[in-house]
């Protein structure tokens, strides 16, 4: 169907004069001509509030790590206000539109709530009502299970449910009005010359998403890659009538002029946990690994190198700061199983890395990037890699002198 699927987040919602704004760009675009869905977050800060009332009624003193459905019946409840906000001022503005929640529009989930996956779509009537012209506002975050319970879909999760939403009703497009013009080189806050990118390629801007630069959530740009739906970033904060073309998210056959290096992306909450003088026999990273695994400790970057004693190796791995503590309580437990010497733990540290599928085909992209951080006295402490990745771990207080160098090399500042 000739139809757009456009996606308002938390700030452009933000309160009901957000909301006129956003009636008025889209009532705009439905009096052009186009068919649309309309996704929207809860009002910003909302969500925060819900789940720490849901907190709160349950009892907890710690924010728990699974959820049941009665916490997603509290926590998705923004955007059903929102939703229904929305239609309102479009009807206001004499445009025929209706709320749709996730039960509306048989957005059927798995029942993992509070992180829940969606598994399809079943008849709901939705492509019809946008076929004949009538604008569906969305409600997004919240999908139906089996055992008809909301479930959410985890923190940033209206993105995936636009996209999903695109996917089923075969939109041209998915556009993502958010409170910045698109997606960049690199963070405008560390970097005045960065530059907004007219084209990034899904697999860059996974890279991008999971390494720091929060634009989309990780599992939407996924669900896009798969589904080959086309994704635009754009503002709902410029003036209306300004040249507003954001940022396309595609496949990397529609880019044609690649920059080798596309972004460099970087994250403070990395910590460093090193093992000394580990035993040095077959099974034993399997057991190190499988044990935080267990743990629900997410491992990143990984290094072994032999110790100075016989039979001995040292092993590196990075997490997040929260799991760093996780991590160091299973090994010190495992101390029996697993031999080891010493245990040191840093979170002083911070990844740095540049994303760029040019990187497939060209080479000295890594002698680039290691000679502009030892340019400016940078030490590196490890590396790693992926077709279009490279990152490092540096002392954290280098963090901005690093992405600012490293954009400088790679020719990504603005004239
Ligand atoms: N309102 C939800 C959140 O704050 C979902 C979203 O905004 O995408 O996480
Ligand atoms: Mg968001």
């Amino acid at each position: 169907m000739a139809c757009t699927v456009l996606k308002f987040g938390g700030t452009s919602v933000a309160d009901l004069d957000r909301i006129a704004t956003v009636a008025d760009i889209v009532s705009a675009r439905a009096a052009a001509g186009e068919h649309l869905a309309v996704v929207v977050s809860a009002m910003a800060g909302e969500t925060n509030r819900l789940v720490e009332l849901a907190r709160q009624a349950a009892g907890e003193d710690a924010v728990r790590e699974t959820f049941d459905d009665e916490h997603d019946v509290v926590v998705s409840s923004g955007e059903q206000v929102t939703s229904g906000l929305l239609a309102l001022a479009l009807r206001r503005r004499g445009m025929p539109s209706r709320s749709w929640l996730g039960w509306q529009l048989c957005m059927n989930t798995d029942d993992d709530h509070g992180r829940a996956r969606i598994l399809g779509f079943a008849d709901s009537g939705l492509p019809e009502a946008v076929e004949a012209g009538e604008i569906a506002v969305v409600a997004g975050f919240q999908g139906v299970t089996a055992r008809g319970r909301v479930a959410t879909l985890g923190r940033g999760g209206s993105d995936t449910s636009a996209v999903a939403v695109a996917a089923a009703l075969g939109a041209q497009r998915c556009d993502i009005y958010t409170d910045v013009d698109g997606v960049y080189t690199t963070d405008p806050r560390i970097v005045p010359k960065a530059r907004r990118l007219e084209r990034i390629s899904y697999e860059e801007m996974l890279e991008m998403a999971s390494l720091g630069a929060r634009v989309l959530q990780t599992r939407s740009v996924e669900l896009a890659m798969n589904h080959g739906v086309t994704v635009r970033v754009l503002s709902s904060f410029s003036a209306p009538g300004d040249e507003n073309p954001g940022t396309l998210v595609c496949s990397e056959d529609e880019i044609l002029e690649k920059q080798v290096v596309s972004g460099v992306a970087y994250s403070r909450d990395e910590a460093k946990i090193t093992l000394f003088g580990v035993e040095d026999r077959p099974g034993v990273s399997a057991r190190i690994f499988s044990l935080l695994a267990a743990a629900g400790v997410n491992v990143d970057m990984i290094v072994q190198a032999n110790a100075r004693g016989e039979g001995q190796a040292n092993m590196v791995f990075t997490c997040t700061h929260r799991e760093s503590a996780t991590a160091r309580r299973m090994l010190e437990e495992a101390r029996g199983e697993i031999d080891f010497e010493r245990l040191e733990v840093n979170t002083d540290v911070a990844k740095v890395s540049i994303i760029g599928v040019g990187m497939k085909s060209h080479t000295g992209v890594a002698e680039t990037m290691f000679r502009a951080l030892y340019d400016k006295g940078i030490n590196i402490d490890v590396i790693s890699t992926s077709e279009i990745k490279i990152s490092v771990l540096i002392e954290a207080s280098y963090t901005e002198l690093a992405v600012r160098a490293l954009h400088t090399a790679f020719g990504l500042d603005a004239a």
